[in-house]
């Protein structure tokens, strides 16, 4: 599945909802808002599946990988698209960290930890 996005990125933000990491099975979602006509499917549109997340709220994935592409609500005007899912540099980075109140108890928000660029050595 391809899809392009043709406006500037806005906020970024990380996500620790309870949802998010169950649909990302991981510590937080990378998120970021796109007007819902600036956001195109290019390949692949059969394998968009979704389930309602919360009444209102669908959550849409590939149905051939899994891949977690974005959210809407019934009403909005924009999609919220996870930032893992894209293949180039949006040229706009996290700014802030959202429902923190929620986040995984096994996951400390610390920005000092050593930061490896691939898998490290040992
Ligand atoms: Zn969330």
């Amino acid at each position: 599945m391809k899809y392009t996005i043709t406006e500037e990125l806005g906020t970024v933000t990380h996500c620790h909802c309870r949802e998010c990491r169950k649909a990302h099975g991981a510590a937080f979602a990378t998120l970021t808002r796109v007007s819902v006509g600036a956001f195109k499917l290019t390949s692949g549109k059969g394998q968009l599946t979704a389930y309602e997340s919360s009444p209102g709220k669908k959550r849409y994935f590939c149905s051939k990988c899994g891949s977690p592409i974005y959210s809407h609500k019934v009403g909005q005007d924009f999609n919220v698209v996870r930032l893992g899912t894209l293949d180039d540099d949006p040229g706009a980075k996290p700014s802030r960290h959202i429902f923190v109140s929620d986040k995984a108890p096994w996951y400390d928000i610390d920005a000092r930890l050593p930061q490896h660029a691939q898998w490290p050595a040992d």
